[in-house]
């Protein structure tokens, strides 16, 4: 993934050779040495739910390159919860692979419970809250009201994320807690 993440800028420092850099990306150079850009979550915390969340981080990482969710509890880092919260589903996260994601109960019922998980898991990859945008948008979360079931990240959020990861874990992140204030549809 380090070696992914490595092309990413290579590529983008020079994007008219493409085609020669991937050909030439398993010919010889120096294995990646650090640890792969994983991030890794626990679902057990989350057991209603545990099948759609596992849903929505394939459906991220379908989509994005320079990071990768992968379910292993004593390594996780992301931690997802459930139970009733009158505020809502939420992300207590870094925006950068850390936190806790909480679903509501109130909330799965109403909503696409795989769109639910898959949007707070954008939260933790570095996303915000776009509640004006179309329901083919990820983060637009209940915006688009309860009937929209896109679960998966656009070209252009899954590209933002790329962006977000390109230097792996490298950065400062601000902790942010991320209610769902969805808007109240007539
Ligand atoms: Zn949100």
């Amino acid at each position: 993934m380090l070696r992914k993440a490595f092309l990413a800028v290579a590529l983008a420092a020079a994007t008219t050779v493409v085609a020669p850099l991937t050909g030439h990306a398993s010919a010889g150079g120096a294995p990646p040495t650090a640890a792969a850009v994983n991030v890794y979550y626990d679902t057990s915390s989350a057991p209603t739910f545990a099948s759609a969340i596992r849903q929505g981080a394939a459906n991220w990482n379908a989509r994005v390159s320079n990071v990768k969710l992968v379910e292993n509890r004593s390594a996780a880092t992301l931690r997802y919860r459930e139970g009733n919260d009158p505020r809502g589903s939420y992300a207590s996260t870094n925006g950068h692979g850390s936190g806790t994601i909480f679903i509501d109960y109130t909330q799965a019922r109403q909503y696409y419970v795989t769109r639910i998980t898959a949007h707070e898991t954008g939260h933790a990859l570095g996303l915000p809250d776009h509640y004006s945008g179309p329901c083919s948008e990820l983060m637009s979360g209940g915006g688009p009201g309860t009937s929209c079931t896109v679960a998966s990240p656009n070209a252009t959020e899954a590209a933002r994320v790329n962006s977000l990861w390109a230097n792996g874990f490298a950065g400062t992140y601000e902790w942010k807690v991320i209610y769902e204030q969805v808007p109240v549809h007539s």
